[in-house]
């Protein structure tokens, strides 16, 4: 691993600063051998999972992938540009600009849920910048991480961009390495081992992290369009996504309602519950049970299951295929309310006022999204006013993270850094401040002898 690392560092020292000619090439190569592999990354993907529809990977992973690479590539020469800053009075007599540079070589580690686009983006972050990469993917998909590693051999020299593969300890080890950044994706749990690491050779940190990202429901405002929503963000690759809707905070008066809605929308959306072909697998055995034993523990002290998307007698259940629940009577001494869930499992909590709804999302740790439906009114603003989260959603679920103009992170236990728009660009790059002296001489007050003028700095 080191060795790869001083190899990409030494062409990086060799080569220079690309421009931006080759920069918006490297992307070009990038967005064709994703195009060229996306048939075969969708099965890899599918059979990482169990299942996984191939739309489903469409969807959610290659067009954010590809409109990632085409918004840096139609940027690049903005952000590329070196900013005129401001100089005080006593500093007029030279010019102050701030350079963007690229770090050197990029350290990125995904996670297994969104295999693709979460190696993909931040490598197109990264080579936009500037910058080389070494890319270490999820052991749980393996085949996946296969063939990624085939597709970026295709088109990058191991000294420009290389994969390495590997679990916990590989993960441990490449967490260890001087990169001149590194970009995380994965657990809380995991990143802390990771800043731990890191901090070994100070090397700087972007953390995306989980967490449990409420959707909050004004009251009067359960309805089709919004619950729609809630369902394509909770069960979109089966609630294994980051910035899931975890849980939802509903007026006392609209539960009933909430139910019966969520209920036939899911039905809707997967019309064989479980055993659609749309609905997405758990991506391992462990996790599976993992998911039981949180229902099974609400259950034992005393959430009501029910279950949303139910299948035909007839049908033969994948396995793995964890079916859609809602579980109403929950609360906070239970596992699933204080845990990520990352599966198809949306607790309901219920409220009286937004000021209930504010204390108990500021009892919790910071999330890494918000939803947020309702009309735009002093609730909606005194909501996010007053809670901290990552990135807020308003009427919708996940869209925020395909906007590729805005920034995309956490906020302490939900992440740390930001990437996306032109927040990626600069955590891959270095901002260097410059400052050049004019055709005269710096000031005279500025140095010894001091004489009266020097007096004007003190006054
Ligand atoms: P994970 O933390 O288990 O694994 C992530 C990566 O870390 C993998 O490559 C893994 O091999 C490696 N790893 C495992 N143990 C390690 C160790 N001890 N030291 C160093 N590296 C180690 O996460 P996961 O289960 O793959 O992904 C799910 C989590 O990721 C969820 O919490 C989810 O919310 C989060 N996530 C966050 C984002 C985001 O953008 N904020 C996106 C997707 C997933």
């Amino acid at each position: 691993m080191i060795d790869t690392l001083q190899r990409q560092r030494a062409a990086f020292l060799r080569d220079g600063t690309p421009d931006l000619a080759r920069r918006r090439q490297h992307l070009a190569t990038l967005r064709t051998a994703v195009l060229a592999y996306r048939t075969e990354v969708a099965a890899a993907i599918s059979v990482d999972f169990g299942n996984r529809s191939r739309h489903e990977t469409a969807i959610m992973e290659l067009t954010g992938a590809i409109q990632s690479i085409d918004y840096l590539s139609r940027r690049l020469r903005r952000f590329m540009q070196p900013q005129r800053r401001h100089v005080s009075i006593f500093y007029r007599a030279g010019s102050a600009h701030v350079e963007y540079q690229p770090k050197g070589v990029i350290g990125i580690m995904a996670p297994w849920n969104y295999p693709l686009a979460l190696t993909i983006i931040p490598l197109a972050t990264a080579l936009a910048a500037g910058n080389r990469a070494m890319i270490k993917p999820s052991e749980l998909t393996p085949h996946t991480s296969d063939t990624i590693q085939r597709l970026l051999a295709d088109c990058f020299e191991p000294d420009e961009v290389a994969v390495i593969q590997g679990g916990a300890e590989a993960g441990a080890a490449f967490s260890g390495l001087p990169f001149d950044h590194l970009l995380f994706t994965g657990s809380t749990a995991v990143g802390r081992k990771v800043m731990q690491a890191a901090s070994e050779h100070l090397v700087p940190l972007t953390l995306e992290l989980g967490g449990k990202s409420p959707a909050v429901i004004a009251r009067g405002h359960v309805n089709r369009q919004n619950i729609s929503s809630l369902v394509y963000g909770k069960l979109s690759n089966a609630g294994q996504t980051c910035v899931a809707p975890d849980y939802a905070l509903v007026h006392e008066s609209d539960l009933d309602n909430l139910i019966s809605l969520y209920t036939s929308t899911v039905a809707d959306f997967y019309p064989a519950g479980p055993t659609s072909v749309d609905y997405t697998s758990i991506i391992s055995q462990r996790h599976f049970d993992r998911l039981t034993s949180l229902v099974e523990d609400a259950q034992r002290q005393g959430a009501r299951v029910i279950t949303a998307g139910v299948a035909p007698e007839s049908a033969v259940l994948r396995a793995r295929s964890f079916a859609p629940m809602l579980l109403v009577n929950v609360d906070e001494q239970m596992a699933v309310m204080q845990e990520e869930i990352f599966g198809p499992i949306l607790p309901v909590r219920t409220y009286r006022t937004m000021g209930d709804v504010i204390g108990y999302i500021n009892a919790g740790p910071r999330p890494l999204a918000l939803y947020y439906f309702g009309t735009q009114d002093a609730d909606c603003r005194a909501l996010l006013d007053r809670t901290t989260s990552g990135n807020v959603g308003i009427n919708n679920t996940l869209m925020h993270v395909a906007q590729d103009d805005l920034p995309f992170g956490g906020i302490g236990p939900s992440g740390m850094g930001a990437y996306h728009g032109i927040e990626g660009f600069r955590a891959m790059s270095h901002a260097k401040g410059v400052y050049v002296q004019g055709r005269w001489s710096f000031p005279r007050l500025l140095h010894a002898p001091f004489g009266k003028l020097a007096e004007l700095a003190i006054r």
